[in-house]
């Protein structure tokens, strides 16, 4: 049905011609890496942007403001995405999935985050939990758990921050001690994004209780399946925004887990759980811009309608300015988050450009949700206009996947530690 609706773009990607769809976008990246700097997208990501922009303008949009309001998970738009093979993108062909790249993800939530930024927490909510798999997960692993989740439209989460840690990882007290061929875990985590409808978890537990143990050596990552006996799913958060999105606790107590679903080996989750963010910081941008953008988009059609003075209030200066002030904000960090995730797609280390998109894009849509606002006046102030909405939405942006302040701490070590390697 959600197939037919989307239509011949929707069936480019349903094909399962997964291989045709990999040798495409890789033919067509060399032919750009031969014509050196090209700012044109492939034939495959255009297709791809134009899928995800139909859903997000036909389907999410229209939806959001009832999503918003009765909070319920968008269960139907989760299942659409995955009926047309983009909810799991960075999911590699090996294991079922569509392996569209990081910057595939990008377009897909830049796109959907336009209609509801809510809708792309709580879908690519799964790109956050598969990564950890992904970068530590041996073959087993990934068959088993990334290839649940391109069998069925299953939700997974990432289950790392604590009611007492959250910036500083390293401050975990969920607890993981081996006991024969089994870890168990016990301790408490929160503000998990889709807790009430995973699937499985990623966890991150401290394996070594000796406190002077370093954070690279002193945590492990397990997945673990959400119907194992001692772990308790609390309440669904109420949020400020994104209120479509499951946020909850979820408790720990001797949860039993086998050593076969440990990551990589004992020690060394710390390190997994934060590479994993060098995949999924540039999507997070995406989705920021994409806010951003609808927030440009809707105070600019206001602007040529709303008269005072006589006159559109898009000629009096102070507001034109605003909106050219957006455009600037909008281009610069489309600009950073396509290179980030770019960078990761050629196989480079992209941790300096996830975190300077994720923190350029997060604060442009936060400023461009405020100003849409103010240039709504005090209609931008009510629940019937869809600027209030992206206001309260956008702030979370910010916060989550590393906030603001924490992707300025990376930014300045990177700096830091290039001026060390260029010898000056
Ligand atoms: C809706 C929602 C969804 C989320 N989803 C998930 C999820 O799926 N999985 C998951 O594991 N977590 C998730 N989180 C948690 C999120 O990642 C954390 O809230 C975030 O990392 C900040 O941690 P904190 O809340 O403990 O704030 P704190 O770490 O207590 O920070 C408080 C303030 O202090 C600042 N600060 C802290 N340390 C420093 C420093 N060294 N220098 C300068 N400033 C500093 C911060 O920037 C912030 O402004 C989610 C949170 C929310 C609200």
């Amino acid at each position: 049905m959600a197939l037919r609706k989307i239509g011949k773009l929707s069936r480019i990607l349903c094909l399962n011609n997964r291989h045709l769809l990999a040798a495409r976008a890789f033919s067509c990246s060399s032919t750009l890496q031969s014509n050196g700097l090209n700012f044109e997208l492939n034939e495959l990501q255009q297709d791809l942007q134009q899928l995800a922009r139909k859903l997000g303008r036909e389907e999410v949009a229209p939806n959001a403001a009832k999503y918003d309001a009765s909070m319920d998970f968008p269960m139907e738009i989760v299942k659409k995405m995955w009926d047309v093979g983009i909810l799991n993108p960075l999911i590699s062909e090996k294991y079922g999935g569509p392996e569209l790249g990081c910057l595939g993800t990008c377009l897909i939530a830049e796109e959907i985050a336009w209609g509801c930024t809510g809708v792309v927490t709580a879908a690519l909510g799964n790109s956050l939990a598969s990564s950890p798999v992904l970068v530590g997960g041996n073959e087993e692993q990934k068959k088993k758990y990334l290839g649940r989740l391109i069998d069925e439209p299953l939700i997974a989460a990432y289950c790392v921050t604590e009611p007492g840690a959250g910036s500083d990882v390293s401050g975990l007290k969920t607890r993981a001690e081996k006991k024969g061929d089994e870890w168990v875990l016990n301790g408490q985590k929160m503000w998990i994004t889709g807790a009430g409808k995973a699937s499985w978890f990623f966890v991150l537990a401290r394996s070594d209780p000796n406190p002077k143990a370093s954070a690279g050596k002193a945590f492990t990552g397990f997945v673990v399946d959400a119907d194992t006996p001692g772990i308790t799913i609390g309440r669904k958060e109420v949020n400020m925004g994104q209120r479509c999105s499951d946020t909850r606790g979820v408790t720990f107590e001797d949860v039993r887990v086998p050593k076969e679903n440990v990551l990589t080996k004992e020690g060394i989750g710390f390190k997994i759980a934060m590479a994993s963010f060098d995949k999924t910081r540039p999507p997070v941008a995406a989705g920021a811009v994409g806010l951003a953008q609808r927030a440009l988009d809707e105070a600019l059609k206001y602007s040529l309608e709303r008269k005072t003075f006589g006159t559109a209030i898009i000629n009096h200066q102070a507001v034109a300015f605003m909106l050219a002030d957006m455009a600037i904000g909008i281009e610069t960090s489309r600009q950073v988050m396509l290179r980030a995730a770019w960078e990761l797609d050629q196989g480079r280390k992209n941790t300096y450009y996830a975190s300077v998109a994720k923190a350029i894009a997060s604060e442009t849509a936060v400023k461009c949700a405020a100003d849409a606002v103010q240039i709504f006046g005090g209609n931008g102030f009510n629940t019937e206009y869809p600027v209030e909405k992206l206001f309260r939405d956008s702030k979370i942006l910010q916060i989550y996947e590393g906030t603001t302040q924490v992707q300025k701490l990376i930014i300045s070590r990177e700096i830091i530690s290039r001026l060390k390697d260029s010898g000056l």
